[in-house]
């Protein structure tokens, strides 16, 4: 176990002291992605099984020990969690959601339940049963897990996702209104999604109430629309290797705010069915490799939102035209910024000449911008500290949002 971020073990022996394992249930639901109300097909990815490969068919039935799949001689009890995994456990009737959960909730094996579902099948009728159960069964805990995968509308629509971000959105503000915790599921390796496109979901999830993360490698599995589509042209597939995925999560740990819990940062792939990365197959290893980098690298969980800014003092020569940057500091975003400021031809100076320079030219007065900051930056105490600063001698600073104009 790595202390660099907040992991789920780390948070089990701080709440629960002692470890807890998941119990992958099957409640028989569906989905509206599968049913037919949005799509039949599914997500490109799901399996048959609903992305519940490993999980125990559960009608309200009284589970014991011996029931469990795996991990099933390891706990006592009260240090099993019921995660209703397979398709989307809010989508069914109200009557059945309840039988499920107080089943789950009654019995004395589970500490308390994960349910994981979409943004889009939750209604205040939903809201109002956990919202009971919460306050009937104080002494266990329920948690909601929902797959958003991605904050990218191309990436949606690329995997028939179904459901927009604003619906994701919506959703997390009405369950933190009943005060429960909320998962996300976020997949690297998507086609198209490169490290910043991956950043900026980690971003998106930092703005949001959101407690806890699953960080997870896209899986081709077989009988799957993308497995099939991967076997019948391999060559049109970026298969993520493992250097990459690493190097990834090690950037999603350094962005990623720091009281989020990572649930997981590798993905349990059905071996018979996984297709590729292969790599992925030997979790342990993968574990040991992201470990290994994070300790060599000194990365700590939500470091890229402590302090990692820098200051970069620009000029445009034909126009005596300059500005002094402040921005995070592995994002390059200067070119950004000339195409929101119309600068042509801009190069970058030594911080000693622009102080030089600031005494003798009127730097963009006419423009009415002297410092420019990097939105993500904000809440930054260091930065902060010289917004003050900088507020009270009167210079004119902006907040923008840098990382928007990047590629353009
Ligand atoms: S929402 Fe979940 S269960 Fe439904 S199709 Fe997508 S991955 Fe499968």
């Amino acid at each position: 176990m790595s202390e660099r971020y907040y992991s789920f073990s780390i948070y089990c022996k701080e709440h629960f002291h002692h470890k807890v394992y998941r119990v992958a249930l099957d409640g028989h639901f569906t989905c509206p992605n599968r049913d037919g109300k949005i799509d039949t097909r599914g997500c490109i990815f799901c399996s048959k099984k609903g992305s519940g490969d490993f999980s125990i068919p559960f009608i309200g039935q009284d589970l014991k020990q011996e029931d469990f799949l795996y991990n099933h001689e390891k706990g006592k009890k009260g240090e099993y969690i019921a995660y209703f995994q397979a398709f989307s456990n809010t989508y069914g009737p109200i009557d059945k959601l309840e039988k499920l959960f107080v089943s789950a909730l009654e019995n004395e094996w589970f500490c308390g339940i994960s349910i994981a579902s979409r943004p889009d099948c939750f209604s205040e009728e939903i809201f109002a049963l956990l919202n009971r159960l919460k306050k009937e069964y104080p002494h266990k805990f329920i948690w909601i897990e929902l797959g958003l995968q991605s904050v990218h509308d191309s990436s949606a629509i690329w995997m028939r996702r179904g459901y927009s971000l604003s619906v994701f959105e919506e959703v997390v503000k009405q369950i933190k209104e009943i005060d429960i915790p909320v998962i996300v599921h976020l997949i690297l390796g998507l086609p198209n999604e490169d490290k910043k496109a991956i950043l900026e979901s980690i971003d998106y999830i930092n703005s949001q109430a959101i407690w806890g993360v699953k960080l997870q490698l896209l899986h081709y599995l077989k009988n799957t629309d993308l497995g099939d589509a991967y076997l019948e042209n391999k060559d049109e597939f970026k298969i993520l290797n493992e250097k990459e995925y690493v190097d990834l999560i090690c950037a999603c740990i350094a962005r990623l705010r720091k009281d989020i819990v990572i649930h997981r940062i590798s993905g349990d792939g059905n071996k018979e069915e996984l297709l590729a990365p292969l790599w992925s197959l030997d979790k342990k290893k993968v574990l040991n490799h992201i470990h290994h980098a994070l300790k060599e690298r000194k990365i700590t969980q939500g470091m890229d939102q402590e302090k990692k800014y820098r200051k970069v003092f620009v000029e445009d020569e034909k126009n005596h035209f300059s500005f002094f940057l402040i921005q995070l500091e592995n994002h390059i975003s200067i070119k950004a910024l000339s195409i929101l400021m119309g600068v042509n031809q801009y190069r970058e100076v030594e911080e000693n000449r622009f102080k030089r320079k600031l005494k003798d030219i009127d730097i963009i007065r006419h423009k009415e911008i002297n410092y420019i900051i990097d939105r993500r930056l904000k809440g930054n105490k260091e930065v902060d500290k010289l917004y003050n600063l900088l507020k009270e001698k009167g210079y004119k600073i902006v907040y923008m949002e840098l990382d928007r104009y990047i590629s353009q």
